[in-house]
């Protein structure tokens, strides 16, 4: 199964939760701000990720997602 990584970063208040619960330390604050003038949090190392979803969990704004990624069917012949 694949799944979909997603932070909204518009959604983020920089306040770091998931940040310090993350177990594979992928996330990192970015050092560009987000529309809202807050400090995004982002994926830094993004192939460490398990999917765990602690962060999405931890996350106060749910600003985090985690979807399953849809299939996608191969392009039809003719
Ligand atoms: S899903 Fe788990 S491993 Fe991936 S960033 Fe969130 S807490 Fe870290
Ligand atoms: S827990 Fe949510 S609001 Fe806090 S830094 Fe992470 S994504 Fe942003």
């Amino acid at each position: 199964m694949e799944y979909v990584y997603r932070i909204d970063e518009d959604l983020c208040k920089g306040c770091g939760l998931c940040v310090s619960v993350c177990p594979k330390h992928v996330l990192e604050i970015a050092d560009k701000v987000n529309t809202k003038g807050y400090f995004p949090a982002y994926q830094a190392r993004p192939g460490d990720c398990v999917f765990c979803a602690t962060c999405c969990r931890m996350c106060p704004d749910v600003a985090i997602t985690i979807s399953e990624a849809e299939e996608v069917s191969p392009p039809e012949k003719g």
